[in-house]
């Protein structure tokens, strides 16, 4: 996995003291790799094999890391299960650990780093903002907030996503945008009847929506809700994809529906155009705000720059996609760096929403937003989405070469664009966790969704070599376990 020329400077024997078998270097010279992202990757690779080799015995390398985490991990909240590599750094599709093994990312850190790790605009934009104006707080104006919220406005309408789409609410996280949807259909609710009876808001199984208390009562999964029950009281949840529950699902009592066009965590399942299209039909009849969460499978993921206006979620009779009342996005809007953002339509929502409603001490600051302009004008270029569409075509040949080889391991590939899920059959899904660890110990990174889904969610600047190189290693991990 090693760019070819760099192969030649740093030699096979070193090459294998840091991690990189000697297949991986074979697959890379065959492929070999044209893009920026690689000839960045050489210049860093090179410079710091050179450091590292003169600091640390390779005998010792393993080591560094387990006491390192072993050192940190007494301070720190048990949040998640993390697996043994300290990442130190990045470049393109690439992360590599504190031993400076390489790993090929198809996780993009869960489908934020959209423009590849330590992308050198980025860089250049933090580095300048930071040294000009990095706060001022929301009791002024700054150059950057108003211009990122118009540009995710006028995008958006470019997009024919959103039929009046008007302003944007800018924070920090995708749970917070979602809370910001939640503060605002209740809202809403609250001024179209002063009863207060019109404050029901409706989710879906499998969805995933955050981990603040709004956002997690949106969340219908006891993993994640039990430990910190109650719930938020009004929530209801429906079943994904199912049109026939709506009429008592939503009903008169209902202020909003959130649901994901396509559901991330939940295992990569993707609503029916039909689906949609029912949804904003029912909230048209109660005066309900629909909500979009496009945290993970907006901005561009699915080839589109909103995923419910991908050409497969619009209806078949040729009709206009289903709009929403509010739109959610976080994760690749600053590629890395803290950011959210709620868009919503005047019509229906900014109407009922006043000074004091809502706010945020960091949201919207001026180094998240010249962040979030600059990753929003390329994040909805033209032709960064037509290599989507392209890239996502290699992706799926290669799915499918691993379900024709694994017939009874593979049910499904499911997803749009670089949103994609391998499901597992039910013999196989006690095996994904071993699968991911084995990918890992070759080098590539990926992760789990919903129940035995294998999700696929790399940064979209990905060339069709490093796939192949990817779901080649897939394959010999697949083949480890289940075989
Ligand atoms: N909504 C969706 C669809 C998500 O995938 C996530 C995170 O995975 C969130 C909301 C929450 O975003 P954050 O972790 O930034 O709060």
């Amino acid at each position: 996995m090693i760019p070819p020329v760099a192969m030649r400077r740093l030699g096979a024997r070193a090459l294998q003291r840091y991690g990189v078998s000697p297949l991986s270097q074979w697959r890379w010279a065959s492929t070999g790799s044209s893009s920026e992202a690689a000839d960045a990757f050489e210049k860093k690779f090179s410079r710091t094999i050179t450091k590292v080799e003169h600091e640390s015995p390779p005998g010792n390398l393993s080591k560094r890391s387990d006491h390192f985490v072993e050192g940190i991990m007494p301070f720190m909240v048990p949040t998640y299960v993390r697996p043994a590599p300290v990442m130190v750094r990045g470049s393109g599709c690439y992360l590599w650990d504190m031993e400076n093994k390489q790993y090929l990312d198809f996780t993009a850190g869960i489908a934020v780093t959209s423009l590849g790790h330590s992308d050198t605009g980025l860089s250049e934009v933090i580095s300048r903002q930071s040294e000009i104006l990095i706060h001022a707080s929301n009791l002024f104006h700054n150059k950057h907030t108003g211009k990122l919220s118009q540009a995710l406005i006028s995008t958006t309408l470019t997009s024919g996503a959103m039929r009046t789409a008007t302003q944007a609410f800018i924070c920090n996280s995708g749970t917070e945008a979602n809370e910001a949807a939640l503060k605002f259909a209740r809202k809403v609710g609250h001024s179209l009847d002063t009863s207060g009876t019109k404050h029901e808001i409706v989710s879906f199984q499998g969805s995933f929506h955050g981990r603040t208390f709004g956002a997690l009562s949106a969340t219908p999964n006891p993993k994640y809700q039990a430990p910190f029950a109650p719930m938020v009281p009004g929530f209801k949840y429906g079943k994904y994809n199912d049109i026939d529950q709506l009429p008592t699902l939503i009903t008169e009592k209902t202020c909003g529906v959130i649901v994901e066009p396509i559901q991330g965590e939940g295992g990569v399942n993707v609503a029916s155009a039909e689906f949609l299209t029912a949804l904003r039909a029912r909230c048209d009849q109660v005066g309900a705000v629909l909500i979009f969460d496009e945290i993970q499978c907006g901005l561009s993921r699915t080839g589109s720059l909103w995923a419910h206006a991908h050409p497969s979620l619009r209806p078949k009779d040729g009709s206009k996609p289903a709009h929403p009342d509010i739109l959610t996005t976080a994760k690749a809007l600053g590629n890395g760096f803290p950011i959210g953002a709620t868009i919503i339509s005047s019509d229906t929502v900014g109407k009922y929403i006043k000074v004091g409603d809502h706010g945020t001490t960091f949201g919207g600051s001026p180094l998240a937003s010249a962040v979030g302009n600059h990753v929003l004008t390329r994040l909805a270029n033209k032709d960064l989405q037509d290599s989507v569409n392209s890239r996502s075509q290699t992706f799926i040949r290669g799915l499918k070469r691993l379900q024709e080889k694994y017939p009874d391991a593979v049910s499904e590939i499911r997803g749009r664009g670089l949103i994609l899920g391998l499901q597992l059959t039910a013999p196989y899904v006690s095996k994904v966790a071993d699968i991911l660890g084995s990918a890992r110990d070759k080098g590539l990174l990926i992760i789990s969704a919903g129940e035995g889904c294998i999700r696929f969610v790399p940064p979209l600047v990905i060339t069709d070599a490093e796939i192949e190189v990817g779901l080649g290693i897939l394959e010999e991990a697949m083949s480890e376990v289940i075989n």
